[in-house]
């Protein structure tokens, strides 16, 4: 057993049982009879060669496309950078899809012919292993006209149902339902039937929903204004609409589902270097990506808490800036390749990623890298910490994109850009993101994305009624070592909501440090969200996680603080407000 304090940066830190079991059931290649058919280096190895060959559209050598392949498998085998789902599963596969992407968007006109293709590229789409989003803001309202028939409109969420429905028929690599995001402009006549629709429409489960909010509506809301709706196929005003009205509706459905969260559009596109290419209308499916339509973005995510070092001297733990210096530039050639490797399901889609170039570089293992350090997640202290972090990662991922573009040349759309505006010559529209890393995370032993750990004894459900027991390693490690350790404490923590607060078995000073999701109040997670926004070129995936007894006031206040501290969307989740939750506190029955 390797003690997960000791282990130190680029040493191999051993597969647990949780990862391999995992790595098992979705990842390693299987035969026609379900055998699996590869061992864990073969996976490392495959993907690595298959990423590497790419080089050679750069004239590279045989002996410099060996020597990345040989670098990309150890970055990949250490797993100190590991990226998304669907490059772990189809990359160097024979007969699989070569289609490496997690995030997409597809446009909807206001025409059947778009809404039919719009289900195609869904279901071809969730084949593969991406998630897909949707703006449904072009489409007439409700009860509109339709010339053609002389009939009436059914509106925006009756053809979310359509998409639902064929999303529910396609079980991705026999694992996973396809996941989809549906979002609405706040200006839209049907606003509030899209508002309640997860609620009264039980059939709509494989969308996560989000209201596109605008400046102009949330200065309203603070302000008790009206704001109008308007008819996006006339652009006329319908109606004047009370502001706050729209928003306790919003922030009273979100505390009963987690549905809808927030898109903050105006500030997704005052943030796009690349605004000739249209108005951003919709994200991926958990918000970190907003993209343009039939735009794509592979993610890969790199784990903080394996690129740490110990101090000379004092013993202590110290992030090691070389080493993540050099995984970045690493990660950022891999993704980079991972564009030209691509090739999607939609020919527009192919012909779009090459012109943007778009990458989604991010972070996991952070709530693990602070317990290491010692900083308590969501104090002062850690936050001014993230910044730090934040602002040079997001230095190195940008130096890594010009050093690419030196020699391999800027993105196509470049032109135009604003980066070509301030004359910084790049190789990507976007780079860096928070990605949620659900998956990932459990493959790479580390906390997802960067979010806390959700507790510090719990369980997991993986697959259809499978739970994975988790009990945190550094808890565990750390209790031994300085000999309060007794097998007592999983049952106490898991009967304290998987928390350490509080327990008299646990050390006082110790106790922020081993701080869990809902140890956190809901300002502290909105804080850490727009800590890490300044790292990400796109959006953060954070979920504000509330406990069950949070109000609609909180969830409120959280809403209204994302915007305040300009963060590109919100998404909260209350304990238990949801039948099905993958996470579970505390005991496995
Ligand atoms: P992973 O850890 O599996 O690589 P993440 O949890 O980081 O993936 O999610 C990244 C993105 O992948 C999501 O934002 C979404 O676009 C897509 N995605 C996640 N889960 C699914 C799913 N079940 N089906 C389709 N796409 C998904």
């Amino acid at each position: 057993e390797t003690d997960p304090i000791q282990a130190s940066t680029l040493e191999y830190i051993p597969l647990s049982d949780n990862a391999l079991t995992v790595l098992r059931e979705r990842y390693l290649a299987k035969d026609d009879q379900g055998n699996i058919v590869e061992t864990v280096d073969q996976l490392w190895a495959r993907v690595a060669r298959e990423i590497a060959m790419v080089e050679t559209l750069y004239e590279a050598t045989h002996e410099e496309v060996a020597s990345l392949e040989e670098q990309f498998r150890r970055m990949l085998a250490s797993r100190t950078f590991l990226p998304n789902s669907p490059t772990l599963m189809n990359a160097g596969r024979p007969g699989s899809h070569k289609q490496y992407s997690a995030c997409f968007v597809i446009p909807i006109e206001d025409d059947m012919q778009s809404i039919g293709n719009a289900v195609t590229a869904a279901l071809l789409i969730h084949k593969s292993g991406g998630g897909t989003g949707f703006s449904f803001s072009n489409l007439r309202p409700k009860r509109d006209r339709v010339r053609s028939s002389g009939g009436v409109a059914s509106g925006p969420v009756s053809f979310m149902k359509i998409i639902d429905g064929a999303t529910e028929q396609v079980r991705q690599g026999g694992t996973r339902r396809g996941a989809n995001m549906g979002i609405l402009h706040v200006q839209h006549p049907d606003i509030l039937d899209f508002v309640g629709c997860k609620t009264h429409d039980g059939q709509i489960r494989n969308f996560n929903i989000s209201v596109a909010a605008t400046d102009e509506f949330m200065t309203a809301v603070k302000e008790d204004r009206l704001y109008a709706l308007i008819n996006p196929r006339t652009k006329q005003p319908v109606k004047q609409i009370s502001a706050r009205l729209v928003f306790d509706r919003i922030v009273e459905e979100a505390w009963k589902t987690g549905d809808p969260g927030l898109f903050f559009i105006n500030r997704a596109n005052r943030a796009c270097p690349i605004p000739a290419m249209g108005e951003i209308a919709s994200t991926n499916p958990c918000g970190e990506i907003p993209l343009h339509g039939f735009d794509a973005c592979t993610l890969g995510s790199i784990d903080l808490a394996k690129h740490l070092r110990i101090q000379p001297g004092d013993g202590e733990y110290e992030l090691d800036w070389e080493s993540l210096d050099q995984t970045i530039r690493l990660a950022v050639r891999f993704l980079d390749n991972i564009i030209d490797a691509n090739d999607h399901p939609l020919p527009q889609i192919n012909a779009m990623t090459r012109q943007t170039r778009r990458i989604g570089l991010g972070i996991m293992g952070y709530a693990r890298l602070l317990m290491m350090l010692g900083l308590p997640y969501g104090s002062e202290e850690a936050l001014r910490f993230t910044e730090r972090l934040a602002h040079q990662m997001k230095a190195m991922a940008w130096r890594a994109s010009a050093q690419l573009a030196h020699t391999r040349g800027v993105y196509p759309a470049w032109k135009g850009s604003k980066h070509e505006q301030e004359g910084r010559r790049v190789r990507h529209s976007y780079v860096t993101t928070v990605a949620p890393t659900g998956s990932i995370s459990m493959i790479a032993d580390t906390s997802a994305g960067c979010e806390p750990e959700f507790a510090l004894v719990w369980f997991k459900h993986v697959l259809e009624g499978r739970k994975l027991p988790y009990l945190c390693d550094l808890f565990e490690a750390t209790a031994r070592r300085e000999g309060w350790w007794h097998d007592d404490l999983i049952d106490k923590i898991a009967a304290n909501h998987g928390s350490c607060r509080g327990l008299k078995d646990v050390p006082a000073h110790r106790q922020p440090v081993f701080t869990v999701a809902h140890d956190l109040t809901p300002e502290q997670h909105v804080r850490v969200q727009a800590a890490w926004q300044r790292f990400s070129d796109t959006a953060v995936s954070k979920t504000i996680n509330l406990p069950c007894t949070a109000t609609v006031e909180d969830v409120r206040h959280a809403y209204l603080l994302a915007w305040e501290l300009d963060c590109s969307g919100i998404t909260v989740y209350r304990d238990g407000s949801r039948a099905s939750q993958v996470l579970n506190l505390g005991k496995a029955d």
